[in-house]
């Protein structure tokens, strides 16, 4: 019998139409866990290569993490994997919502989509029946109107779904896909959705999962609850609101936006507006906010409440969390959050990612600003009013007309495309994506790291459980750690020490800490986060926050007891490790290097490159990879990954001829 997962993935072959319910290996369960893991797994030895992310031999996985499904609350991500359009490396992205328990409670730990369908579709599953609808009279309709008209189609409210929208069906490289309560938007998954014809993804699950240690499980259940309880009623003392409590960043609550309006580059990750925030700035936006939230709403199973349903006047009704709030006003320079929220609206309708599309708008306006584009291509966009330049250039974009066409590839490729030395205007893109507009005075070298190697190639995936900043005190430095409880056993004396220690004279960036301490806080961050996307845990309540509820020492219990699998720390920390060199191995098959790992330029105004290098190798070699960031073969036979070394020694990887 299998515990926790539902130990079937349904396979569709779009081209044919073929459906098969599979069975799944448990000795996979065990070794990468559920969600990214096993989605890599597949990934690996299905995807050549050389396909690419609109050729017929990419496939796209619709995955529930381990736990989904479960009672572990929070336990609600869908985790959706294919090839990138933008960096053509593995495309990674998780939505919370509802859509991962019903399609565990329908029988399946994943939808496996194949080849491409000859018409447009979508596809409804209920439980045991499988079918693939006809979806011609679904085209042009919104991300959230795909799903209302699904749901009385098939007349059921509960069924949940995923949908793209514009954006999606004509291949924005930045398109996303959408639910109720969330999108996967980064990487531009959406587009592979719509290259292979299909608009929606609709689920009903009525069917019981089981656990192998209920009791037990709940037990875990509720002090994860009551721990929960107790972080939304003592935030972390020393740090800004918004990182002083769990969940998603709650901005949906909270008004004040002084750390990211000061600390954050505004337009096109051009300049900081260091004196933005005032008392009056302050006033005007907690009006709007409140006056635009109707409601503040969850995830599937969860009580922390981080989005707010957002209805204006004029504007579709939809539903916002975290930075995207204010990604739209900081990229186009304006002092109003009603216009961030209002074209926030039709984007998220029309499916595109709240990160990268200002961004893109802002690059667009940058090179019309400076001659590189004319009237001639922006002909008809309104003159005077950066709010209607950037309404006109979405409009455009995610219906890939006139400029629109070249901006749909974001930054990396429209800037190639345009030429006239467009490409110097890219100056916030690490592997060909655009990344959050941070760009501070001195190099961080932990950030650094993870800048450079993240495989997701977005720093909100990769980072958490530190704070940004020395804390301001001895007694608050104290306060965090005396019950920090989250750090790996055998660590906890060098990292309390360097929260300690840190800010003190002559502990501070960018020479401070030592390479070994930075490569063992870098680790830590991003493993925890391959262990949420494996077992489809929120990153608000584990990786991502300050002292979380789910953390290393307690994830091993969850497992164990969900599942029936015996496991321990360590054993996590290795499942975790083999899913992060997996990933890693994935992408140096299509071709990553050292040479792809660097944050931009300007990404800090100090820079020191002979250093960066040093701790490039120094974190390379505390990974077990070699000087070209290539895991080796010991590393890989040690992790249970001897077949990737194999391939590689096959196709010339190691000797670099691949
Ligand atoms: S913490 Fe927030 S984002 Fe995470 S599951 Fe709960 S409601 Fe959703």
């Amino acid at each position: 019998m299998r515990y926790a997962d539902a130990g079937y993935n349904l396979e569709i072959d779009l081209a044919t139409g073929n459906i098969e319910k599979v069975a799944s290996n448990i000795k996979d369960t065990e070794d990468y866990l559920g969600g990214l893991g096993t989605n890599a797994k597949i990934i690996w030895e299905r995807v050549p290569a050389d396909a690419q992310a609109f050729s017929d031999d990419n496939i796209l996985i619709f995955s529930a993490g381990l736990l989904c499904g479960t009672p572990a609350y929070g336990a609600n991500r869908t985790i959706i994997t294919s090839i990138s359009p933008q960096t053509k490396l593995l495309a990674f992205s998780m939505t919370g919502g509802f859509f991962a328990p019903e399609l565990k409670q329908a029988g399946y730990d994943k939808l496996i989509l194949k080849g491409k369908s000859p018409n447009w579709v979508y596809i409804y599953i209920n439980n045991d029946k499988v079918e693939i609808r006809d979806a011609t009279h679904l085209l042009g309709k919104s991300t959230y109107e795909t799903l209302e008209a699904i749901r009385d189609e098939i007349k059921d409210p509960r069924a949940q779904g995923l949908s793209i929208g514009l954006a999606g069906e004509n291949r924005v490289f930045f398109a996303s896909i959408e639910t109720h309560r969330g999108s996967a938007s980064r990487l531009g998954l959406g587009a592979v959705m719509g290259d292979k014809k299909v608009k929606a993804v609709v689920v009903r699950g009525t069917k019981d999962l089981s656990l192998a240690k209920p009791m037990e499980f709940m037990q875990e259940c509720d002090k994860v609850l009551k721990y929960m309880l107790y972080r939304l009623e003592n935030p972390i003392k020393g740090v800004p609101p918004i990182l002083s409590l769990i969940g998603s960043p709650q901005e949906m609550l909270l008004h004040d936006e002084e750390w990211h309006t000061n600390n954050f580059a505004w337009g096109n990750a051009r300049v900081r507006r260091k004196n933005f925030w005032n008392s009056e700035i302050e006033r005007q936006w907690a009006e709007t906010q409140e006056r635009a939230r109707k409601k503040l709403i969850s995830c599937y199973n969860c009580p922390i409440r981080c989005a707010g349903i957002i209805e204006l006047p004029g504007f579709p009704t939809y539903v916002m969390k975290c930075y995207s709030k204010i990604t739209y006003t900081m990229a186009a320079m304006v002092d109003s959050l009603e216009f961030g929220l209002k074209i926030a609206a039709k984007a998220q309708h029309y499916g595109v990612d709240g990160f990268t599309t200002p961004q893109v708008m802002a690059f667009a306006l940058e090179l019309y600003e400076n001659g590189i584009l004319t009237d001639s291509d922006l002909e008809g966009m309104p003159k005077d009013s950066k709010e209607e330049q950037f309404f006109w250039l979405l409009d455009r974009i995610v219906r890939r007309e006139g400029i629109g066409d070249i901006l749909a590839d974001g930054v990396y490729w429209a800037a190639r495309r345009i030429g006239k030395g467009a490409e110097q205007f890219d100056r916030n893109t690490i592997k060909k994506h655009e990344q959050i507009p941070i760009k501070l005075g001195m190099l961080n070298p932990i950030y650094y790291i993870m800048w450079s190697t993240g495989e997701k190639a977005n720093i909100t995936q990769i980072e958490g459980q530190l704070p940004q900043a020395p804390f301001p005190s001895r007694e608050l430095k104290e306060e965090f750690i005396k019950d920090w409880i989250q750090i790996p056993t055998g660590k906890e004396e060098r990292f309390k020490n360097f929260i300690l220690e840190w800010g003190e004279e002559g502990k501070n960036f960018p020479f401070w800490p030592s390479p070994d301490l930075i490569a063992e806080l870098v680790e830590w961050q991003e493993l925890m986060h391959y262990v949420d996307d494996s077992l489809g845990l929120c990153a608000g309540l584990s990786s991502f926050p300050l002292k979380p509820p789910y953390h290393i020492h307690n994830l091993p219990l969850f497992i164990q007891y969900a599942t029936g699998i015996e496991y321990d720390e360590q054993k996590l920390w290795n499942t975790a490790s083999r899913i992060r060199n997996l990933v890693r191995a994935i992408n140096i098959r299509r071709g990553l290097r050292r040479e792809d790992e660097k944050p931009p330029e300007d990404h800090w105004k100090k820079r020191f490159p002979e250093y960066e290098q040093k701790l490039l190798d120094e974190y390379y070699n505390y990974k077990g990879w070699d000087s070209r960031g290539i895991p080796k073969k010991e590393t890989l036979e040690r992790l249970g990954l001897g077949y990737v070394a194999e391939e590689f020694e096959e196709c010339g990887v190691y000797n670099d001829k691949a």
